[in-house]
């Protein structure tokens, strides 16, 4: 039998490590060299298997505490109570860390947890304004009405599953590097559940679940934008045979508005303006997400300047201040000027050959030169 390496020097920790450094030695290990990310590789397989059977035994109290006093000798690799990570795909060992409470008997309720749906929904920009209650149509897999989600045909009951003894698991032995390693395994006649119908369900087929349309409200706050996500817990996919549903992800698409841009809370528009508006100022109406509203364009205005109407943004989602709008300056320079305009223009002056200056005077013989229109 080959010497095996220590525990705490296969995931590189101290002996007094935390879980928590534990969990992260392994998890780097885990990204680095888990078989799914590294087909064919038969040094990181074996490094994989090496981190993931001393994970198996240092994050569980009891067999660290035995293994820190007796060492390999009464550590019984892979079984045990311990979750055993060398069989578990990576998206699997990923959950695990990223997901919410995991230990070996919630995974086996997970398996008949319903699916979570997604349902992608568009709405105006007034919508996502305001707010709106919408009516969303799903298709979803929901409690069969005959067994009561149970998937036995009324009258009729389970019996113990014959190739588990009702455990739902069943325990495999396999030749490694390492030795002979005993690994648990989902049990393949009951799927884990421990038990078998005498009697399928009639209409659902055991599955304890059926094909439904359902129709629901959705409550879209004011403020939302584009890839928001609205989750309406228990409203996904029922689960097998009285199992968790899933929850319903509302995903939204918010319309563009068709005068002004978002950036985060605030409103952009781009206003344009003659170059005679933009050197005697005027008051224009613009868009805002109330409807028009005039606003003043004071003389000597420059092309890209801005100007914020404070608390004409969108609203905050969770209930802060609402943002703002701004007022960005396009100065229009004519293209197609008669020969009376470039008359006039030539008058107030410009053509010098140098680049300008500001010079006094010339706005004051604009003026006089060219009335608004
Ligand atoms: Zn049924
Ligand atoms: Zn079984």
């Amino acid at each position: 039998m080959a010497v095996k390496r220590d525990y705490y020097e296969v995931l590189g920790v101290a002996r007094q490590c935390s879980p928590e450094d534990l969990k992260r030695a392994f998890r780097k290990i885990a990204m680095d060299s888990h078989p799914d990310r590294n087909p064919d590789d038969a040094v990181a397989s074996a490094r994989f298997k090496e981190a993931s059977e001393a994970y198996a035994v240092l994050s569980d109290p009891g067999r660290r505490r035995s293994y820190d006093m007796f060492g390999h000798a009464t550590v019984e690799p892979g079984g045990g109570p311990g979750v055993d990570f060398s069989d578990m795909p990576f998206a699997d060992i990923f959950d695990t860390f990223f997901g919410g409470g995991f230990s070996g008997r919630g995974r086996r309720e997970r398996s008949n947890r319903g699916d979570d749906l997604r349902y992608d929904l568009t709405i105006t920009f007034e919508e996502a304004f305001t707010g709106v209650e919408k009516q969303v149509d799903i298709a979803r897999l929901a409690t069969c009405d005959r067994c009561n989600g149970s998937g036995a045909e009324p009258g009729t009951g389970e019996d113990t599953c014959p190739g588990c003894r009702g455990s739902g698991q069943v325990r495999r032995q396999a030749q490694s590097i390492f030795g002979q390693v005993v690994t648990t395994a989902t049990c393949p006649t009951c799927r884990g559940a421990g038990r078998l119908l005498q009697n399928p369900c009639q209409d659902c087929r055991g599955q304890g679940r059926l094909q439904k349309p359902k129709r629901l409200a959705v409550k879209i706050p004011a403020g939302v934008d584009t890839g928001a996500q609205i989750r309406i817990s228990g409203e996904g996919e029922s689960g097998l045979r009285g199992g968790q549903p899933g929850d319903l992800y509302v995903v939204l698409r918010v319309k563009a508005h068709p005068h002004l841009a978002r950036h985060e809370q605030d409103m952009v528009y781009e206003l344009r303006v003659n170059m005679v508006q933009a050197a005697l100022g005027d008051r224009i109406q613009i868009p805002t997400l109330e409807g028009l509203v005039e606003i003043a364009i004071p003389g000597g205005t420059q092309n890209g300047q801005s100007f914020r109407l404070a608390g004409r943004g969108m609203p905050d989602v969770r209930g802060g201040r609402r943002g703002d709008q701004y007022v960005v300056v396009q100065i229009v320079i004519p293209k197609d000027l008669n020969p009376e305009q470039k008359a006039l223009l030539r008058k107030v002056g410009g053509l010098t050959g140098r680049p300008e200056k500001v010079a006094k005077g010339f706005f004051e013989k604009l003026r006089d030169a060219i009335s608004l229109d």
